[in-house]
């Protein structure tokens, strides 16, 4: 109400409707060239926070804005306020092509909770060549949209959209359970495997996505030892401090914490300090070109020594060609994944390829 009351004053709306805790939306008769202006006078009139029963509080603003005389004006305004935030952009014009891909984004969203029912949504695992033994002992594992219509779908086409609709703690707790029922499995055949579960950096703020994650481990009894958790860093640890405790509470019951995507992220340095990981993984656009371009190489090589000297281990990604890995063996990473050791493969494919190396070496 305080925030409504403040807004009518600067920015002269008569009603303003309120559609959801964080969404408000109200019609304006100013032009675009009007409204410009009028949009950044109101970011700035929330700088200065509100005083709410003794508390300060801070209030940040993001606007899309939508013709008003189309069908579901407001859904459109909507759409483009997030397509805002998403970017960083203090505000944005909804697209008509941007909402038709929204649309059908939106409705795999509805689809969601019956693929998790009818098993559509499934596990993948890509090898992990540990160089130092010239042997796969670890996965990572991938998940996939087993769409009946659309065919697979990979997760950059509808993790982000799950993410945004806060329902990745249910997706993540699913690929998490499979993970372990196929550990299991594997574990029967009397192979070794450890298993890398992606954690969206989001759910590092998620109390009851952690209280989940270790009943289910707990319950399954699987050796956490062997189970890790791959985080991409990313601005997205908006709380650190709780991400840290979250953290901390993983690696107590004795998952290991690797840092995905390790290079491209912004606070690189400052997160290695905070964050308790126990594994660096090189993102592929370091490690692919290593064996040929120089200034990869140096990177690449003084992570490594980095990570060596902090006491953890180094996954590269991203391996396409031989060469490339012998340059890894070279500066002693630990780890290897990529399409040239071996494509994501279901579990039982994976089974027989790990299976396959034991009887070698016997
Ligand atoms: P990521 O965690 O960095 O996973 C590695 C991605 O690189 C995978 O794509 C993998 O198939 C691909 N890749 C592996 N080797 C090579 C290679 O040699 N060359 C090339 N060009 N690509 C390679 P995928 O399976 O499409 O996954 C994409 C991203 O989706 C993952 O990136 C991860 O961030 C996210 N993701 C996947 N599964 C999950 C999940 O269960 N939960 C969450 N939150 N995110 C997931
Ligand atoms: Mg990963
Ligand atoms: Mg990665």
């Amino acid at each position: 109400r305080r925030l409504v009351e403040r807004l009518q004053v600067a920015g002269g709306a008569s009603s303003i409707f309120r559609l959801d805790n964080r969404t408000l939306v109200w019609s304006t008769p100013l032009d675009l060239a009007e409204l410009e202006p009028l949009l950044a006078g109101l970011r700035a009139v929330m700088r200065s926070p509100f005083e709410v029963a003794g508390r300060r509080l801070g209030v940040a603003l993001t606007f899309g804005v939508a013709p008003a005389d189309m069908n579901e004006a407001a859904a459109n305004a909507v759409h483009a306020a997030s397509m805002a935030k998403r970017s960083g952009k203090p505000w944005r014009l909804y697209s008509t092509e941007e909402g038709e891909t929204a649309a059908r984004q939106f409705s795999l969203l509805g689809e969601l909770d019956d693929a998790l029912r009818d098993g559509h949504i499934t596990v993948v695992y890509q090898p992990k060549l540990n160089l130092a033994t010239d042997r796969i002992d670890a996965v990572e594992a991938l998940v996939r949209w087993n769409h009946p219509v659309r065919g697979m779908l990979p997760p950059d086409s509808f993790i982000p959209l799950i993410e945004e609709a806060g329902r990745i703690d249910d997706l993540t707790i699913a690929v998490l359970a499979q993970a372990l029922e196929d550990m299991r499995i594997w574990c029967e055949r009397g192979l070794v495997v450890g298993v890398a579960v992606n954690i969206s950096a989001g759910l590092l703020a998620s109390e009851s996505f952690a209280n989940r994650a270790l009943a289910l481990i707990s319950r399954t009894g699987a050796p956490t030892h062997r189970l890790t958790f791959e985080v991409t860093e990313s601005a997205q640890f908006e709380d650190t401090d709780t991400a840290v405790a979250m953290l901390e509470r993983f690696r107590e019951s004795g998952i290991r914490i690797s840092m995905d995507d390790y290079g491209t992220g912004q606070s690189t340095l400052n997160y290695l300090k905070l964050l308790p990981v126990s594994e660096l993984k090189i993102d592929r656009m370091f490690v692919q070109h290593a064996h040929i371009d120089h200034g990869d190489a140096m990177l690449v090589r003084s992570t490594v020594q980095l990570a060596h000297e902090m006491g953890l281990k180094v996954v590269a990604e991203g391996i396409e060609e031989a060469e490339c890995l012998a340059f890894l063996r070279s500066i002693a990473c630990d780890y290897a994944q990529g399409y040239f050791i071996g494509r994501p493969l279901d579990m039982q494919a994976l089974a027989d390829r790990v299976a396959e190396q034991s009887v070698l070496a016997a």
